[in-house]
């Protein structure tokens, strides 16, 4: 089987190639890029005018599969993903049971290849249960192809286990993923603890409480020699231990969402539930030193923390509502219109970010275009505009803090293994 991108801007930033071009796939891989390239018996798809760019990959997705599937359930996550032009995700192990144990690891893989709209790979808990007292089985399911292992929605408090946790997995090569937030300091409170919280009388979670918890992930990651990840980065202090760290030549890596990057505190004013998360949404000295850490590589990768509940669950008081929202259809978006079209980021950069760089930090196959890859693809048109509508969405997670915005950029096609499973917004797998 083959298919022909034709006429599109090729974008690969582990290539350092930007061209105008086609992109030839045959039997699941890249085949050729650049240049006229002879369509002979392929299927041809016009790209002009669109950008062509290795499918875009998130590294924080909860599929909410097994146990919570009134929220979200692999089929609906992964259609999600497709829309959103994100041809694989890495799943969280926050579900009931959590995935803590070969046997889930597997399973949830094998019913991701046979349900899923796009590959999944699945990141175990680091500790049984998710309870921070005993490590879960590393070894046993990094064998089974867990890519990661993390216990995030929690932060684990011993410092004793998460070292363990670090060396134990460090001897596979698997990387440590962080929920840092400092749960003696944060744990009680509903949102970004500053003038904001104050004026609402709602208690906060303060800044202190991340940077103290990246803190102490980065100096056992430096102490032990293992691959540390830091989850969802929301504040200046974060990002500057981050970046002292990767100056001393500490194996560690870190994420951003879209919505750290772009919303303030001030979302919550009115308190609108849709704007609860943990990390909550910082002020704009934060917002200002997450970008600067994007931008100077501090801060590898935008993953989107895509956290979808079931409408009725989110849509009570500020107090009582779930924390997180859907985030895999807003996130290209988001990031096109508030990154680049205000010219703060280019697309190779925001390419970079979102597909290149979340290979290498998971040691993954794909993030690029180089004859011989998966044919992982995706399309889109930078200057589609168009208005964020939840009830269109395929996630099961309604609620996002974007709702009603106007976007400028949009995925047009995603193709999984040179499969198109997305076009024109249709997902068709
Ligand atoms: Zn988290």
């Amino acid at each position: 089987m083959k298919l022909l991108l034709k006429g599109g801007r090729i974008i690969d930033p582990a290539q350092n190639v930007d061209l105008v071009g086609d992109v030839l796939v045959q039997d699941g891989r890249i085949a050729k890029v650049g240049g006229q390239i002879d369509p002979g018996d392929a299927e041809v798809l016009e790209a002009r005018g669109l950008v062509v760019a290795p499918g875009l990959i998130d590294l924080h997705t909860h599929l909410r599969e097994p146990g919570l599937e009134a929220k979200e359930d692999i089929g609906s996550g992964t259609r999600a993903a497709a829309a959103g032009g994100f041809t694989t995700i890495c799943c969280m192990p926050n579900t009931r049971p959590v995935i803590d144990n070969a046997v889930l690891v597997a399973g949830v893989t094998q019913r991701a290849g046979l349900e899923g709209a796009v590959n999944v790979r699945v990141i175990g808990a680091l500790t049984k249960g998710q309870e921070g007292k005993e490590l879960a089985e590393i070894g046993d399911m990094i064998a089974a192809g867990a890519v990661a292992l993390s216990d995030d929605g929690h932060f684990v408090e011993s410092a004793r286990i998460f070292r363990t946790g670090l060396e134990y997995a460090g001897m596979f090569d698997g990387v440590v993923v962080s929920h840092a937030e400092d749960e003696s300091l944060a744990g009680d409170g509903y949102m970004h603890e500053g003038a904001v919280s104050a004026a609402l009388g709602l208690r906060g979670r303060p800044a202190v409480s991340e940077d103290i918890a990246v803190a102490r992930d980065v100096m056992l990651a430096e102490y032990t020699g293992a691959l540390l990840h830091i989850a969802h980065v929301s504040t200046l202090g974060a990002v500057e231990i981050i970046r002292q760290a990767k100056r001393r030549g500490v194996r560690v890596t870190a994420e951003v969402t879209p919505h750290h990057l772009t919303l303030t505190d001030e979302a919550v004013l009115g308190f609108d539930p849709a704007a609860k998360v943990h990390p909550p949404l910082r002020s704009g000295e934060h917002v200002e030193a997450l970008l600067a850490g994007l931008k100077d590589g501090t801060l590898d990768v935008i993953a989107t923390d895509h956290a979808p509940h079931a409408f009725e669950e989110k849509d009570v008081e500020f107090r009582y509502a779930p924390s997180g929202f859907a985030g895999l259809e807003t996130a290209l978006g988001v990031v096109l219109t508030e990154l680049y079209h205000t010219g703060k980021f280019t697309l190779p950069e925001l390419i970079d970010r979102m597909a290149a760089a979340p290979a290498r930090v998971f040691g993954l196959e794909g993030g690029t275009l180089k004859p011989g890859a998966p044919a992982d693809i995706t399309l889109f048109d930078p200057n589609q505009e168009w208005r964020v509508d939840s009830s269109l969405f395929y996630t099961r997670g309604k609620c996002t803090p974007f709702a009603g915005k106007s976007l400028k950029g949009k995925a047009v096609a995603t193709i999984v293994g040179g499969r198109v499973v997305m076009k024109n917004g249709e997902v068709r797998a």
